[in-house]
């Protein structure tokens, strides 16, 4: 039994009616679900993304976000009911990607925030966050991937790895060190990547609690990007890495226990033991 549904308003049903008419007509044809977190098959990849492309035309990507750069402009309300109906799918996780939104948003160049803001919130593009690298992750000041300034552009080198990626990149959003004198954390610039830019390359990283993991080392290798390629200024990926971990992990001004997710999901485990025992 749905409770949200049934103390709905009638203007909240009637756009929820809308909605889920759309999402069943629009809905990726995918004939199982795949098991594990692993990389989608091709296949699913582009089912996945033409519904992608036609939730991001009507603004549903990023419902609340400004319509200029491919948001919704709706209020919170219609945006959580569209939620809901993409949740209702059961369709691969498509939000993963999105972290470096908002970081464009506050200190991409116009001419950045409209090359990839609006293709991402329109559901054409997918980009990967490459933070963390062999030796390190909680200590991501020890970052090693050099970007050296040349006068083409940024010869960026080093490995990356724990990379999440369900689907295909179109960019990577990558730390790297710029500067070889600079004290930690003031040496640091943040580069928007084409993913088809000569010298990246990736492979899966096994992990050891499943076998079909999505993480992916990847590896970059006399990486030569544009001069517009840097988002911010050249020292200042250490600031704009930590707006983005606050809100992916860190300082929540109010949050709720997850005790209770937790104890349902033993709930459920227990129960699911003993009906196979018994069985
Ligand atoms: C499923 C998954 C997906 C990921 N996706 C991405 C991604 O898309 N992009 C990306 O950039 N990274 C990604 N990561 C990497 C993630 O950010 C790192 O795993 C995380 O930052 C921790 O780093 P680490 O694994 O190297 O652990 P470590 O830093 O080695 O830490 C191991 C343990 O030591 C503790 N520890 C470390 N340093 C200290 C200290 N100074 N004092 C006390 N305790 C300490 C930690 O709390 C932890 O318990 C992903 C990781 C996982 C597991």
């Amino acid at each position: 039994m749905d409770f949200r549904e049934q103390e709905e308003s009638q203007e909240r049903k009637a756009f929820r009616q809308i909605v889920r008419e759309w999402m069943e007509y629009h809905k990726p044809q995918i004939s199982s679900q795949p098991s594990g977190n692993g990389r989608l098959p091709a296949e699913t990849q582009a089912e996945v993304r033409k519904f992608r492309v036609a939730l991001g035309k009507q603004g549903w990507i990023a419902p609340t976000y400004p319509k200029e750069i491919g948001g919704g402009g709706l209020p919170p309300v219609p945006a959580s009911i569209i939620q809901e109906e993409i949740r209702r799918l059961a369709v691969p996780f498509m939000g993963d990607n999105d972290r470096w939104i908002p970081a464009m948003m506050l200190w991409g160049t116009n001419e950045q925030r409209r090359k990839y803001l609006l293709p991402a919130l329109r559901g054409e593009s997918i980009t990967w966050q490459l933070f963390s690298e062999p030796q390190s992750g909680s200590d991501l000041a020890e970052v090693r991937t050099t970007a050296v300034e040349t006068s083409d552009g940024y010869l960026i080198n080093g490995q990356k790895a724990y990379i999440t990626g369900r689907f295909d990149p179109d960019q990577y959003w990558t730390l790297a060190v710029t500067s070889s004198d600079r004290p930690q954390k003031t040496n640091l610039g943040i580069f928007m990547i084409d993913a088809s830019i000569p010298g990246v390359s990736t492979e899966p990283q096994r992990l050891l609690n499943w076998d079909h993991g999505n993480e992916q080392n990847v590896f970059l290798e006399n990486v030569l990007v544009p001069k517009n390629s840097l988002v911010g200024g050249l020292y200042q990926g250490w600031e704009i890495a930590q707006t983005i971990l606050e809100g992916e992990r860190g300082g929540f001004a109010f949050r709720m226990s997850d005790d209770g997710t937790m104890e349902s999901i033993m709930e459920f485990l227990k129960e699911e033991r003993e009906r196979n025992s018994a069985s």
